[in-house]
C-alpha cells in the first residue's frame, strides 16, 4: 500500500500543474472555489485507507455521479430497461454537446454525458428533483458508507443560469420520446450534480464499483458483478469524454470525472484512488487529479491491461 509520504511527493508535484488548468465559468459558485485546494484518497477493498492534502474540504461531485446514477438504475430496473434508454457508445463531441444527440436521432450515446444521464433521471422515482435525488443519496450512503449532502448553494447556483443546453438536450429526448418530463428531469439531473462530500466520501463510493460480492465488508448489501463490469467499462470508454481513449492508453483505469474537479478512478478488484482539485482542462477533466492517478498506476503498475 502507498504511504502519506509517497502521496505528499506527488501532490507537491499536482500543485505545480494546477496553473495548467481553469475553473469552469458557467457555474458561478464553482468559479468561487479556491483553486489551490488540492486531495487525495486511496482505499482498498480490504478497508486500507490513505489520505493526503485538503481531506476535509467538501465539494460537489458534478458528473462523478453518473456512474452511481446508472449503477443506481441497472441495480433497480436491469440492464435490458436501461441500455433501452441510453447507449454505450463513446462521443467525441464535448459532454453537453446537443449536435451530438441531433445527429443520433434524440438516442443518448452513452450515460456518461449530459444527455445519457438526463435521460437516466426517469430511472429515479419521485414527483420532484428533490424527492427523486434524495432516493439516489439515501440509496448511496446505504451501500457505500458514505455521507453525502445536498449543497443547496451550489444548486441555487446552478439554477441561477438557465443553461440553455441542457435545456435544448430535454427538449430533444421528449422529442425523440427518450424522456417525457423535461423540466423534472432536469430538475432532478441538477440536484444530483450537486451531491456534496469529502474525499473519503468518494473513496467509499468508488469501492461500489470494485468490492468483491464474495470478500465484501459485510456491512454493506452487494452489489452485481455485472453491473460492476458494465459501469466499469463506460467508465473507461467514455468517462473522460473526448479524451477517455487517450486515458485509456495512458493510465489503463476506468476513470470518471466532473466539472467540479472531482476525479475518481477504479483498480477492479483492489479499490478506487480519489482525487479532488478543481482547476480542469478544456475537456472537463481535473489537471492535478489526472496527473496523480498517472503517477499512482505507474509506480504500482495497476494499469487493467497489465
Ligand atoms: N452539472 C454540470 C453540467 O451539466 C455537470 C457537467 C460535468 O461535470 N461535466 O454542466
Amino acid at each position: 500500500m502507498l504511504t502519506p509520504a509517497q502521496l505528499d511527493r506527488w501532490l507537491t508535484q499536482a500543485r505545480s500543474l494546477i496553473s495548467h488548468g481553469r475553473l469552469p465559468d458557467y457555474i458561478p459558485q464553482l468559479a468561487r472555489v479556491n483553486p489551490q485546494t488540492l486531495t487525495i484518497q486511496v482505499e482498498t477493498v480490504d478497508g486500507q485507507q490513505v489520505v493526503a492534502g485538503d481531506w476535509a474540504q467538501p465539494f460537489t461531485l458534478m458528473s462523478v455521479i453518473k456512474p452511481f446514477l446508472l449503477l443506481f438504475a441497472l441495480e433497480q430496473w436491469g440492464a435490458e430497461a436501461v441500455f433501452r434508454r441510453v447507449g454505450m457508445r463513446p462521443s467525441d463531441q464535448p459532454f453537453h454537446s446537443v449536435a451530438q444527440l441531433s445527429l443520433d436521432q434524440g438516442f443518448p450515446r452513452n450515460p456518461m454525458i449530459n444527455s445519457g444521464a438526463i435521460a437516466l433521471t426517469a430511472f429515479l422515482t419521485g414527483n420532484s428533483g428533490e424527492s427523486r435525488c434524495e432516493g439516489l443519496r439515501q440509496w448511496l450512503n446505504t451501500n457505500a458508507g458514505s455521507q453525502l449532502v445536498l449543497d443547496e448553494k451550489m444548486l441555487h447556483s446552478v439554477r441561477s443560469l438557465t443553461n440553455e443546453t441542457n435545456r435544448a438536450i430535454a427538449r430533444l429526448l421528449v422529442e425523440a420520446k427518450h424522456l417525457d418530463q423535461a423540466e423534472v428531469a432536469i430538475d432532478t439531473y441538477n440536484h444530483i450534480c450537486c451531491l456534496s462530500g469529502t474525499i473519503a466520501d468518494l473513496a467509499h463510493l468508488g469501492l461500489l464499483l470494485t468490492r468483491s460480492n464474495t470478500v465484501s465488508l459485510e456491512a454493506y448489501p452487494p452489489i452485481a458483478t455485472q453491473h460492476q463490469r458494465i459501469v466499469n467499462t463506460l467508465m473507461l470508454t467514455c468517462g473522460l469524454y473526448e479524451d477517455s481513449g487517450a486515458f485509456a492508453v495512458r493510465i489503463g483505469l476506468p476513470i470518471k470525472s466532473g466539472v467540479s474537479g472531482a476525479l475518481l478512478a477504479i483498480v477492479p478488484h483492489q479499490g478506487a484512488i480519489a482525487c479532488y482539485s478543481p482547476a480542469i482542462d478544456q475537456t472537463g477533466n481535473s489537471v492535478a487529479g489526472l496527473f496523480l492517478v498517472e503517477a499512482i498506476v505507474q509506480a504500482l503498475d495497476i494499469s487493467i491491461f497489465g
